[in-house]
């Protein structure tokens, strides 16, 4: 038996095989545009159609195209623009999630060749690759399309005739976030040539972000409510500690704006609404609340709330009511005058007098005692504290922002909290979505905390390999953003010097389970289920345990088995025909545990 070091398989040989172009392109390798097509089914009886789970529409391409011309004349052409991109990027997402999903072991040329497969099945344009050129691994990414007879430039041209701008909006935001999504990393296309204007056919060019001369000139699109202007104001703005260096850097808005410690990062129709909301009632004085799941990004939110308020130049003061004994909670918030209490030797400020002109974020506000609560109301009506012990009136001029993850109208029923407190809280409520409700934004927030813990660890990290970008967009992120910089930061200490992330290197506290919709085929890897109706794979009897497997079975065929299993090692093992023992000592042994 050959020893492990001569079975693993060498990283220049990975990357051989990460590199690959439209050379490599299959027509019949899976998914063809047949397969694409079976995954499409109508069921007219109950007004259905279905792309495999996702539910469909069918409607005129002129109705698109009122809707299009409505949004133009109301919004303004840039905000249309932005408004489309952002839409075309989340469908563009979600097709390479639905791909990924449904064809997990199709060879990676032509799942991204799947994304403009769909685009031409849906009826939307004829693409045709000049070229394309990508390695996941190494994060490079160049392509290079025609895009015939586009329904957008029809639609364009039939409201506004030719122009002098490209009008393929949507479509450049589909192949974004088709792009983005299958890279894991932000790809943005630029259309350097269009029906529209006059040209034959249009030309789409993608590039990672960071690529792009003039990043601002097109990001911005992809950024709600946000000019260019305002990008680079918001990169250069008082948001506490950005990373040094990364306004400066040509790493486009949103991509340098990720590598900042406090830029908000997203482009979900969820993320954009919440962005949205913050926008609108930052310029005023009201009590702003969110609520949403721990890692959502609430303190991240406020601080941005803060930053582009009139009250930028004055203290964002956090403070954490979960973590302060509720015998010190009143002295925190009020500030204590000396000889209160033993051990209160100096007067000191309370949280209230230090963010005076400022905003005070007040998270895990549900944990405070009743008592609390009570004097907490009091400052709120009466915009004046009195210091634990003192007898001396103070006014304060704080904007409150208060933070939740449980959901305070039960909490009030409950009787726990206070509803007069609640609804002095609640004039400007904002929810924010666990991250696997906007799994767009994956690919964004990755390579920002990749860029960002490189940076901080003064590492060369070459990317993610394809089944790390694979892993990251199915996981359910129980802790959120938090825990997706967690497994980054950790990734990155674990990859070797230009050695991509892998698996083992993010996952390495059993956080994957088997999700439900799997179940092990005949070559003894787990396959996703079909859509309803389709053909489920079957559980192998006993015994029928491939022959490649097990005891000779290298690196490579242990990786695979880890990432059909959703890196659960035991379900691993059971498919290599191994004890979960055995499996972890020869991952350990290569280095892959
Ligand atoms: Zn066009």
């Amino acid at each position: 038996m050959p020893s492990p070091a001569a079975k693993r398989v060498s990283l220049a040989e990975l990357q051989r095989r990460s590199s690959r172009s439209s050379r490599d392109i299959d027509e019949g390798a899976t998914p063809t545009l047949r397969d694409l097509a079976e995954a499409l089914s109508f069921s007219p009886d109950d007004g259905r159609i279905w792309l495999n789970d996702q539910r469909m529409v069918l409607w005129r391409s002129s109705t698109f195209g009122s809707l299009r011309a409505e949004l133009i004349a109301r919004l303004g052409q840039e905000q249309a623009r932005s408004l489309l991109t952002r839409v075309g990027y989340a469908a563009g997402a979600r097709d390479a999630e639905l791909v990924r999903r449904t064809w997990p072991d199709s060879d990676p040329v032509n799942a991204f060749h799947a994304g403009p497969q769909m685009h031409k099945l849906g009826g939307i344009v004829r693409p045709e690759a000049i070229a394309f050129e990508f390695d996941i691994a190494r994060g490079s990414f160049h392509a290079d399309f025609w895009w015939h007879d586009s329904s957008e430039d029809d639609e364009h041209i039939a409201a506004f005739g030719l122009g002098t701008e490209p009008a393929c909006w949507m479509q450049i935001g589909y192949a974004s976030g088709y792009a983005s999504a299958f890279m894991g990393k932000f790809i943005v296309y630029r259309e350097i040539e269009c029906r529209a204007t006059g040209a034959r056919a249009c030309r789409l060019v993608g590039r990672p972000a960071e690529e792009w001369e003039d990043p601002e000139l097109d990001q911005h699109y992809f950024a709600p409510g946000l000019s260019a202007a305002g990008i680079r104001r918001s990169l250069a703005g008082p948001a506490p500690a950005p990373a040094a260096g990364a306004a400066a850097k040509p790493g486009g808005a949103l991509a340098a704006a990720g590598s900042g410690q406090s830029a908000l990062l997203g482009i979900s129709s969820s993320f954009s609404a919440a962005r949205h909301l913050i926008e609108r009632v930052a310029p005023t004085p009201a009590t702003v609340l969110f609520s949403g799941p721990s890692g959502a990004g609430k303190e991240l939110f406020a601080q941005t709330l803060h930053a582009i308020s009139p009250r930028a130049g004055a203290p964002f003061i956090a403070v954490n009511c979960a973590a302060i004994p509720d015998t010190l909670i009143e002295a925190e918030l009020f500030g204590v005058e000396r000889g209160a209490f033993t051990g209160a030797s100096s007067s000191r400020a309370g949280r209230f007098e230090r963010a005076q002109g400022g905003t005070l974020f007040l998270d895990e506000i549900a944990s405070l005692s009743f008592f609390a609560q009570g004097k907490l109301l009091r400052a709120l009506q009466e915009r004046r504290i009195e210091r634990v012990g003192g007898s001396r009136e103070i006014a304060v001029d704080v904007r409150v922002v208060a933070a939740t993850n449980v959901d305070l109208r039960a909490e009030v029923r409950a009787g726990r909290f206070r509803e007069d407190l609640f609804f002095r809280l609640n004039v400007f409520p904002i929810a924010l979505p666990p991250l696997k409700e906007r799994r767009d934004d994956i690919p964004l927030l990755m390579e920002a905390f990749l860029r960002r813990y490189g940076e901080q660890y003064g590492r060369r990290v070459a990317g993610f390999t394809p089944r790390a970008v694979q892993a990251l967009l199915q996981y359910d992120f129980p802790g959120n953003v938090r825990e997706l910089q967690n497994l980054i930061e950790r990734g990155v200490i674990m990859a070797g010097p230009d050695e991509p992330i892998d698996v083992v290197h993010l996952f390495r506290g059993g956080e994957i389970e088997a999700p439900q919709g799997l179940s092990p085929g005949p070559d003894g890897r787990l396959t996703e289920l079909r859509a309803p109706g389709a053909g489920v794979a079957t559980t192998p009897p006993a015994g029928e345990v491939p022959a490649r497997a097990g005891a000779s079975a290298g690196a490579e065929d242990y990786l695979d088995a880890l990432l059909a299993a959703r890196y659960n090692v035991a379900a691993a093992a059971r498919s290599l025909g191994l004890s979960r023992a055995q499996l972890a000592y020869r991952l350990k042994r290569q280095g892959l545990l």
